[in-house]
């Protein structure tokens, strides 16, 4: 599975808001860049910043309940449950995001995670 590109990525958050300003363009800072695929995207307008992880392979082997939960998780466009995780994001301290595609039409779409809402 290859690790998505940093452009991909500043252009999915785009279908977020910021938790702070409310807008929607974010840029990735290319110097916070770990090898563990790691980063921090931040608001282009109030340069608010928060953790972008994208190691999704390294995620999924070590939370063992996330590929249960991708498969309930269901597509707004068809309908279709079961989806394959891109990346995901920590928002806010409550406000968990995973930016997933959807499996059967591959519509790409970002998803609220409550699991990780109490931690
Ligand atoms: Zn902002
Ligand atoms: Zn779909």
């Amino acid at each position: 599975m290859p690790r998505i590109q940093l452009e991909e990525v500043e252009m999915r958050l785009s279908s977020i808001q910021c938790a702070i300003c409310k807008t929607n363009t974010f840029g990735i800072d290319r110097r916070t860049l770990q090898s563990d695929g790691e980063c921090r995207g931040v608001c282009l307008k109030c340069r608010y910043s928060f953790p972008v992880y994208t190691d999704m392979e390294f995620y999924v082997r070590t939370q063992p309940d996330i590929p249960y939960r991708l498969k309930e998780i269901s597509c707004p466009n068809c309908q279709h449950r079961g989806v394959s995780l891109d990346f995901r994001i920590t928002m806010s301290v409550r406000d968990a995001i995973y930016f997933v595609t959807c499996t059967a039409c591959h519509t790409q779409f970002p998803e609220r995670s409550s699991l990780e809402a109490f931690e």
